[in-house]
């Protein structure tokens, strides 16, 4: 009895038990307003949503990774133990970073999906301090037998459709693509489009050995017109999704504000990372941590941007270039080790955190031609902003994008540490202070590398934590 008791606790049936304990099987959503200016933050209840069967794990309803900015926590009222909890990161949380946050108030809508309770919570929110802690921002009691509690039926958003399934959402990771910017007669160009980025998506690795861990659906959300907003450009669309280039007033980055309108349409179809995928001709693209993922579907990379982003999305994972122009002006160097799995502010080289990875003869920090590298991007990045500056066609950029591509491979390619894990200098938007893992990684530049190593395993953890 004993020895059968422990191997069903070792194989999670424990975990399976405290689900059936606390959760009733279906999903709740939690709606709330994010507001505030860079010196000030608060919270304020939307509505609780029901939404459909629970998606997510029944075994990992504690979230032990340690990643995001925010922390979202249910706690059983009558035992006061936290029964579920995730990390994410929000559109809110770059927003406070950036110049505008100094200037004005904004409010933006955001969502945490939960397992409905048997009983009543609270719902706790926690934001990370500058040490890396966490501290309680804020707190509400709910009670699901509550008719506050929003159990209307669900409204279709289009159809749902398969584009691969290999068991139940609660057992896999559930990706769920919708359409942005296509009209209806469009419908068949962006199966075309989800299949080839699909594609590309499980031919990398690791998403490619580990193919089966995941299901991948796809919703049909027509737009009355073809394309998404480009400010700069003086295009405006009102699309679907509400996607538009120049979030941030950053060109290339591609977000929306409409969240409870997208939550209301993903809720048709289980999920556990939604990405949007912008019907345009024009490079972009946004991913953030336990949120969502965007990218444009014509350019040449928009491939290779669905992957990037997805690590953002799905795994947490930090930009690890350092070169390319982002708005976010008051961020400050981390006195502590940053929360992406993939930069390191190095404050104790003896004991980097993917020291693991680090083979014997490879010095931390790790020697590399950067000033060879800087001189090159900066040229690059002047040309670049110059032809944004321009209104240069997509082509044109492209053609630059090419040319990086050749001068950056072998550039990076003749190092002595290429393809080893080590600390190169620069990383995460900063060129000195902090550091990336390899030299190379999807993470790192657009040229045709695997994701390093430090990021392949920080994706096969979160896909354990969705599969298991
Ligand atoms: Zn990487």
């Amino acid at each position: 009895m004993t020895i059968l008791f422990i191997f069903l606790s070792l194989f999670g049936l424990g975990g399976q038990n405290m689900f059936d304990e606390y959760f009733t099987g279906q999903t709740f959503r939690f709606d709330y307003y994010h507001s505030g200016t860079a010196k000030e933050e608060h919270i304020s209840l939307d509505e609780i949503r029901l939404e459909g069967s629970w998606p997510g794990s029944k075994v990992n309803l504690i979230d032990e990774s340690n990643l995001g900015k925010y922390m979202f926590e249910v706690v059983d009222l009558k035992s006061n133990k936290v029964i579920y909890s995730r990390g994410f990161a929000s559109i809110y949380g770059e927003w406070e970073t950036t110049g505008e946050a100094s200037k004005m108030w904004r409010t933006l809508h955001e969502s945490q999906r939960f397992p409905e309770p048997k009983d009543k919570v609270q719902l706790v929110l926690k934001k990370r301090q500058d040490d890396g802690s966490f501290i309680q921002i804020y707190s509400t009691t709910i009670d699901p037998s509550s008719r506050f509690i929003n159990r209307s039926p669900l409204v279709s958003a289009g159809e749902v459709w398969t584009v691969f399934e290999n068991g139940s959402p609660t057992t896999k990771v559930d990706i769920l693509i919708l359409s942005d910017g296509y009209t209806a007669k469009e419908k068949d160009k962006f199966h075309k489009d989800v299949t080839r980025l699909v594609g590309v998506m499980f031919e990398t690795e690791p998403f490619k050995s580990q193919k089966k861990n995941f299901n991948v659906r796809a919703i049909d959300v027509f737009s009355a017109q073809s394309g998404i907003s480009n400010p700069r450009k003086s295009v405006w669309r009102k699309s679907a999704l509400g996607l538009s280039f120049n979030s941030f007033d950053s060109d290339r980055y591609v977000l929306t504000y409409e969240n409870k309108n997208l939550r209301e349409m993903a809720a048709n179809a289980p999920y556990d990372a939604i990405i949007m995928v912008a019907n345009d001709r024009k490079y972009g693209g946004g991913g953030i941590f336990n949120l969502w993922a965007t990218v444009t579907s014509d350019t040449e990379p928009s491939a290779y941007v669905f992957v990037h982003e997805f690590g953002h999305s799905f795994a947490g994972l930090g930009d690890e270039y350092y070169t390319s122009p982002v708005s976010y002006e008051n961020y400050a160097m981390p006195s502590v080790e940053p929360w992406e799995p993939n930069v390191t502010g190095l404050f104790d080289p003896a004991n980097i955190k993917w020291k693991h990875l680090v083979e014997a003869g490879t010095p931390v920090p790790t020697p590399w031609n950067k000033e060879e590298y800087d001189k090159y991007e900066v040229e690059r990045q002047k040309k670049r902003a110059k032809m944004v500056e321009e209104k240069a066609t997509e082509e044109q950029m492209e053609v630059l994008f090419k040319e990086v591509k050749q001068v950056t491979t072998p550039m990076l390619n003749k190092n002595k540490f290429f393809g080893k894990v080590g600390a190169f200098e620069g990383a995460a938007y900063e060129s000195k202070g902090l550091y990336r893992p390899e030299l190379d990684c999807i993470m790192f530049t657009r040229n045709d590398v695997p994701f390093c190593k430090v990021c392949t395993e920080s994706i096969v953890k979160v896909i354990k934590m969705y599969s298991e």
